[in-house]
């Protein structure tokens, strides 16, 4: 059993089914991301591993102990609000040393214990300021640190970056795990935003209608996704209507431009099967080539900076992909010839 497990979590608000047999499992010291869109019952998952709302079906349990009907103090989990809720007008201090004081600990056990999650967080030199005065990314970092100081054993974050501008947030994408890491406490962050939880996590947990519908290494979820909702949540666009050719011998894919062969044998549907086909984009050149060739019209170019944005029309939808500036960019109108390399194609079963 993993240290935490959650098996079939029911919960209705108003005669609607929120959540609706979420499972899944965390193991010790791993950070894991819950990732779905906004309303799809994440906060209420935390809430309910921290013992803040009881579901109706199902069982949470933490090393192997059924803790459903612990009361919240006793589970030695730590919620760290989207709004951090730091208690206004005291010192940053005051507000880490808050779950100490309340657990009874000594005077000088919590000055150390303070200090040591003040070096922790980068805040040694704002022990004593009003946390009114503070910015987003502090008040962000003395949220975690009063989350940290109690050691709990599992530590949950709703949003934890949610509340900051975006260079803040780039940055803290980097602290944040770090942190944990140094820590080795185990993890739940939340979020509705693909990169950021592929940015923080071992390990994401895809939540969508009150289900779990995929999870695994960032990487690997972002290379197969098990069907179309999960690779456009993703933001994989280039998806196409497919039909695998009638042969066996024969791992050929007919989709609206063409015929493309796929070199993934494991992966491939029974002959004759209808589904969808992912092309990653990192397998589409724009040079003439023998296999999986198209022919293509440049239909949109978008400038980002670092990379443009290509969309291709080509017969019955579009390609996107991006190229990097160092290259001459294709213009809008111009037609041309590409190829998809076999290895970048995923078969989507209906
Ligand atoms: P997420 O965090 O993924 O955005 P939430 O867990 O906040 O999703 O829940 C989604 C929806 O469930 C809310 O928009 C609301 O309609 C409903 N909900 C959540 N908590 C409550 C509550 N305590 N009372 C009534 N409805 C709730
Ligand atoms: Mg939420």
């Amino acid at each position: 059993m993993a240290f935490l497990e959650l098996t079939d979590i029911h919960k209705t608000y108003e005669n609607a089914p929120l959540l609706c047999g979420a499972t899944f499992g965390v193991e010790r010291g791993e950070i894991a991301c819950l990732l779905g869109p906004s309303g799809s019952g994440k906060t209420t998952l935390l809430r309910i591993i921290a013992g803040l709302e009881t579901p109706e079906r199902g069982r949470v349990f933490i090393e192997g102990t059924d803790i459903t009907a612990l009361p919240a103090h006793r589970r030695g989990v730590v919620l760290m609000f989207q709004d951090y809720a730091l208690f206004p007008h005291r010192t940053v201090a005051q507000n880490i040393a808050f779950g100490l004081r309340m657990r009874r600990h000594s005077r000088a056990a919590i000055a150390a214990r303070v200090a040591e999650m003040l070096a922790l967080t980068g805040l040694e030199d704002f022990a004593d300021r009003d946390v009114n005065v503070l910015s987003g990314g502090e008040r962000q970092r003395v949220a975690l640190a009063r989350s940290l100081a109690p050691q709990p054993r599992l530590l949950l974050l709703d949003e934890p970056l949610g509340a900051l501008d975006r260079n803040l947030r780039e940055r803290l994408l980097e602290d944040l795990p770090v942190i944990l890491r140094r820590v080795g406490v185990t993890a739940i962050t939340v979020t509705h935003d693909q990169e950021e939880a592929f940015a923080l996590s071992d390990r994401v947990i895809l939540l969508n209608e009150g289900r779990v519908v995929q999870t695994g290494r960032p990487e690997a979820l972002y290379d197969r996704p098990h069907n179309t909702w999960v690779a456009r949540f993703l933001g994989l666009e280039n998806l196409f209507p497919a039909r695998r050719s009638d042969w066996q011998s024969d791992l050929r894919i007919e989709v609206p431009f063409g015929v493309l062969t796929i070199n993934d044998q494991a992966d491939a549907p029974p002959p004759g099967a209808e589904g969808h086909l992912l092309i990653h984009p990192w397998g589409i050149h724009l040079e003439a080539g023998t296999v999986n060739a198209f022919n293509a019209q440049v239909t949109q170019r978008t400038f980002h900076g670092s990379y443009f944005r290509l969309t291709l029309a080509v017969d019955g939808g579009t390609l996107r992909l991006d190229i990097a500036p160092g290259q001459t960019p294709p213009a809008p109108g111009e037609t041309l010839h590409g190829w998809i390399d076999p290895a970048a194609l995923r078969w989507l079963p209906a």
